[in-house]
């Protein structure tokens, strides 16, 4: 789930080990590992905490001698986060080092059979089978060796392997996590994500499920599981070396929330032509969506959050009932999906395991699958039946911003377009609805203006202990995302309750100084959420409000409040998430708080 790195060329392997792990810092991990070969033996450094660790450990990576190599940052599943749980692992004679993403589920089993055959383990983690493993069948021959051990591991797993014998090659195997390989000029990479490897290559292949790398100075030969070799298409990578740099910001976040404008503008634009949202992309006839039943939604965290939202969109427009799911429940709950329901997937990474097998259980249950994903080429974005990308460029912050919004954008066009095959959107509201979405990346920079106005109220409130979040309707589905970006990053304790919810048993906790935020943009329901206002004030409540311009009784009712444009009621969540993100961003701040890379959480979970 976290960091892979790997190389082999010329060069020192080390250095450039450290120095693409720094790249994946982002992401979030505990405890950081290299290993090298120099030719007669495996060369392990590993450190707990933070890579400044490691880098003092190695002398920056220049201490480990070798020209290959390979490197992990720990993000711990199985172990708590030390030395010795860190990777790389080593099998008992030293003969194979493993990196590993994702999680080895019967790793018990495994460990008890090596164990009885006389193997002792030295680590607590799920990974060090792994490389126990490997020794254990090892044959002769690298790759057939871990074709045999492949069905042998449940769970999901990217692998780095070296073998201590073989200084000419890397091994690469992945199901589930994610790798790519980065190609060079007489040395090539390895690496779970792109930031790690773009400032030495643009050109990769992407590692699919069950093949398997192997990884030479100047050859790069990838098999399946018959041991054919696959022949892969590079694919070039167009981001700029800014999209994965700070530019100027103090954190990837505060660039990240900065970047919405152009996120939303670049997720819509090229599929608004004359005034009509076109989706080419949507292979579905009119007959196949005027005959779906249900929409069915399944997320994790923020795009759960979006999901939320959709559902009153879609509901409201299309009048088809809407289930949004929990992907991790979904699965496991035997779903009631069919082929009359229509299953939506909102992944920012297009990795996340929980949505994945989500995805799966639908289309096994004969559902049409639609992903809305920011990852080009990945998983969940190949193995949907159709794909929406998010055009939010790379999305480096744990907590998400951009991408939430760009997932917003999406569904405003899946609703309008769905309406208007369904015949449930009249002319003149489906001109608004282009005009108001077109409007959005313009109004949402009026808010990013005041984001010194938020600095200063996020000041007066960063030291409160309990936050609830309270709205109505839409602005409930948004006080959900409201509600987790702050606990996410600020670790404030925080809830989000329906408005009127509220009164029939969390009251009970609001007392002098809680805060409360109330969201009030849906104008239908504005005057009741401000009598909830009045109820937690009674009790002692200190209430922030956020709404739109014109609602002066929320002005009158709130201790203090953020106005947001007005625009139509469905695009609402798409202005009043941004003063919640930043509220969030500068209580985290003023708090002191690791703003990109929050404790115990990670960018992309690509474990169940
Ligand atoms: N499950 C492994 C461990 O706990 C790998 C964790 C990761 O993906 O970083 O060591």
């Amino acid at each position: 789930m976290c960091g892979i790195v790997g190389y082999i060329g010329d060069h020192q392997a080390g250095p450039v080990l450290v120095q693409s792990l720094e790249k994946l810092e982002y992401r979030g991990y505990d405890s950081a590992g290299v290993c090298t070969n120099d030719g007669q033996k495996l060369i392990v450094e590993k450190e707990k905490g933070k890579l400044k660790e490691l880098k003092k450990a190695t002398d920056d990576g220049k201490k480990v001698q070798g020209t290959v190599g390979i490197g992990h940052t720990r993000w711990a599943t199985h172990g708590e986060p030390s030395k010795i749980n860190a990777h790389p692992h080593l099998s008992s004679s030293g003969s194979f080092a493993v990196v590993h993403n994702g999680i080895i589920e019967n790793y018990m089993e495994l460990k008890h059979e090596l164990s009885a055959n006389g193997i002792s383990f030295h680590s607590s983690t799920d990974t060090e089978v792994i490389a126990q493993l490997l020794e254990y069948h090892y044959n002769g021959d690298l790759v057939d060796t871990v074709i045999k051990i492949m069905p042998l591991l449940k769970g999901s797993y990217a692998l780095g392997i070296m073998y201590r014998e073989a200084p000419d090659k890397i091994i690469a195997v992945r199901k589930g996590s994610p790798l790519i390989i980065g190609i060079g000029e007489n040395e090539n990479y390895l690496a779970s994500d792109v930031p790690a490897i773009l400032d030495k290559t643009r050109k990769i292949y992407r590692l699919a499920a069950n093949e398997i790398a192997v990884i030479k100075r100047d050859s790069i030969t990838v098999y399946d599981t018959d041991k054919n070799v696959v022949e892969k298409s590079a694919e070039t990578i167009e981001w700029s070396m800014d999209a994965a740099e700070k530019d100027g910001y103090e954190h990837f976040m505060l660039k990240e929330i900065m970047e919405q404008p152009k996120a939303v503008y670049n997720t819509i634009i090229e599929r608004i032509k004359d005034g009509r949202v076109v989706l080419d992309e949507i292979h579905l006839t009119a007959e196949q969506i005027k005959s779906f039943e249900k929409i069915n939604i399944v997320a994790c965290g923020s795009a759960y959050h979006v999901g939320v939202v959709a559902k009153y969109i879609f509901e409201k427009i299309l009048r088809k009932p809407v289930e949004v799911n929990v992907a991790s429940e979904f699965k496991y709950s035997d779903p009631i999906v069919d082929e009359k329901t229509l299953t939506i997937v909102i992944s920012q990474s297009g990795e996340t395991a929980d949505t994945k097998e989500a995805m799966y259980e639908a289309q096994r249950k004969g559902s049409y699958t639609i992903a809305v994903v920011n990852v080009v080429g990945s998983a969940i974005a190949v193995e949907a039946n159709d794909v929406i990308y998010t055009l939010a460029g790379p999305e480096i912050a744990v907590a998400t911003t951009k991408a939430y919004s760009a997932q917003l954008a999406v569904i405003y066009m899946l609703a309008i377009y769905f309406g208007d095959i369904l015949g449930k959107i009249n002319q003149e509201d489906y001109r608004n609805y282009v005009s108001e979405l077109l409007a959005l990346p313009e109004k949402i920079k009026l808010i990013l203006n005041k984001a010194e106005d938020i600095k200063n109220t996020a000041s007066k409130l960063f030291a409160r202990k309990d936050v609830f979040f309270i709205g109505r309707n839409i602005d409930y589905a948004l006080s959900l995302e409201g509600s987790l970006k702050l606990k996410e990053i600020s670790y404030i304790h925080s809830e989000a309750y329906a408005a009127g919810e509220l009164k029939h048993g969390t009251i009970s906790l609001i007392e002098k100084g809680t805060l409360v935020i109330a969201l009030t943009t849906y104008e239908d329901l504005h005057e009741k959420t401000c009598s909830n206002i009045k109820e937690v004030q009674s009790r002692g409540a200190y209430v922030l409000g956020i709404g739109c311009e014109n609602m002066q009784l929320l002005v009158r009712s709130a201790d203090s409040t953020i106005l947001i444009p007005k625009t139509c009621d469905i695009m609402l969540p798409s202005l009043a998430v941004v003063p919640m993100q930043i509220l969030a961003y500068y209580i985290a701040r003023f708090k002191g708080c690791e703003i990109d890379t929050p404790r115990n959480l990670a960018k992309s979970v690509t474990v169940e």
